[in-house]
């Protein structure tokens, strides 16, 4: 049966001191309960390894938020799959919609970045989403469609397992505007139908979807509830050990 994952996305805050001290007051507060999730914490780059030293890697483990399109060489400035690997991450964040929308990040992007996550044994969480004007315009299904086909279609049924999907309507994110739990459970439910015409029941009852987009302690546990929401990816909210804490526990 499939995994609920409660996943932070850090983005650019916390210096690599903070980063340790954050990641250590969330370990220590997971492994003083029963969390009925795996925790991952997307942190910088530079954070990784110090990160994976302090936490308990069954269930606590660490996510980078973005790896290269390329294999390796002079791309200066760029962190490959394979060195991400090499410093303990067993996740990477791919498809985030600030990448997509401040870095030029298309799915033929995504889709390079995800065969090269996947061949380093890295396992994606895959974002998806629209902005507000194709919500309003209606065409949040078909977005979400093209997202996810054109990115990850070409996998084969077992890649396609390894894959974790996160829910992140634009216009919900850093914005305190959730999208409601049925908008949510009505896009992930349309999600899993698609995985589930492409790969069948099997693979699709397996993929964990995350939902993403301002979702805090307060409203985690009504998103949680939905058949089809296995969990979040938090940003904000990952920021504070306690907050963090109180969505894992929203289970
Ligand atoms: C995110 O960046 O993935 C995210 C969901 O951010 P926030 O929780 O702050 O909306």
């Amino acid at each position: 049966m499939r995994q609920n994952i409660v996943a932070g996305n850090w983005k650019m805050n916390k210096t690599l001191q903070e980063g340790i001290e954050l990641a250590k007051d969330v370990n220590q507060r997971v492994n003083a309960i029963t969390p009925k999730c795996k925790v991952v914490l997307g942190t910088p780059f530079i954070h990784i390894t110090e990160v994976v030293n302090v936490v308990d890697g069954d269930k606590v483990a660490v996510a980078a938020q973005n790896c290269a399109d390329k294999v390796s060489g002079a791309y200066t400035g760029e962190v490959s799959a394979e060195m991400v690997k090499s410093t303990g991450a067993a996740y990477v964040i791919l498809g985030h919609s600030e990448r997509r929308a401040y870095y030029g990040e298309t799915n033929a992007i995504l889709k390079e970045k995800t065969d090269l996550a996947l061949a380093n044994n890295l396992r994606p969480i895959f974002c998806i989403g629209e902005v507000l004007s194709e919500r309003e315009a209606n065409t949040h299904f078909d977005v979400v469609k093209s997202q996810i086909k054109e990115a990850l279609f070409h996998l084969s049924a077992d890649d396609f397992g390894k894959i974790v999907l996160a829910y992140e309507p634009v216009w919900a994110i850093g914005t305190g505007k959730t999208a409601s739990s049925d908008q949510a459970q009505e896009m992930h439910a349309f999600i899993r139908g698609l995985i589930t015409d492409k790969y069948g029941k099997e693979v699709a009852d397996n993929i964990s979807i995350l939902y993403g987009g301002s979702c805090n302690p307060k409203n985690a546990q009504e998103l949680f509830a939905n058949p089809d929401v296995d969990g979040g990816l938090i940003g904000g909210a990952s920021l504070k050990a306690e907050d963090f804490l109180a969505i894992i526990t929203a289970f």
